[in-house]
């Protein structure tokens, strides 16, 4: 693999700077209904699941927003204002992009900032789980791909996701897992499952799309 395959982990420092220094969000943001957006997106066999393990909704699922709509409209409009979010974003407890779907205990990891998700740009273009507290529970996903499809319209805000990870950093202040200076290369970011134990459905074909694409 060439060194072009790559992409710096870049940290960013607080605070944000007032333009984003984030690629642009790379969809047109059209308003869609919240629940049923954020379901549809994160689909497995028919059903809503877990981004990271895939349990699926009738064992139990939660939605998760990134930046609390309750206590964060503040940081909502920088986000907004400074580009780190398209302008058109809906307000945050509607903007399924400002969502992900957990099972009880990754939905409880991640409000507790034990790691947190990076989308990494191209030629990666994959969002990664970093275990940023070293949690023993977190440690089979650590520096793995998420099965969010960056090409669907509705994937994750690439913005929101930074205000959760400088939070994370914030309650982790002495770890740091990966080294600043270092290029992360495809080879580097193995699925959070492995492809063949995924079963067939709609999720193993977006799966297998996104790995034809980028194999
Ligand atoms: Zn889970």
């Amino acid at each position: 693999m060439s060194s072009q395959q790559s992409v710096a982990f870049t940290q960013y420092d607080l605070p944000l700077p007032a333009n984003s220094p984030l690629p642009p969000y790379p969809h047109p943001v059209t308003p869609s209904s919240y629940g049923c957006a954020v379901d549809r997106r994160d689909m497995y066999q028919g059903d809503h699941c877990c981004i990271i393990c895939l349990t699926i909704a009738r064992k139990g699922v939660l939605r998760a927003h990134i930046v609390s709509p309750k206590e964060e409209n503040d940081t909502w409009q920088f986000l907004r204002g400074g580009g780190y979010i398209p302008h058109q974003a809906q307000p945050p407890s509607k903007e399924p992009r400002n969502a992900l779907t957990f099972c009880y205990e990754h939905y409880n990891a991640f409000k507790e900032y034990k790691f947190f998700i990076r989308y990494l740009p191209h030629p990666i273009n994959r969002y990664i789980l970093v275990n940023i507290s070293d949690s023993e529970g977190m440690q089979e996903h650590h520096m793995r791909a998420l099965y969010l499809d960056p090409a669907n319209q509705l994937c994750p805000f690439p913005g929101a996701l930074l205000v959760h990870e400088l939070r994370a950093r914030s309650q982790n202040p002495y770890r740091n897992l990966i080294d600043p200076s270092s290029r992360i290369q495809l080879s580097d970011v193995p699925w959070v499952k492995d492809v063949q134990s995924i079963p067939e459905g709609p999720f193993s074909r977006v799966v297998r799309r996104i790995t034809r694409s980028k194999e």
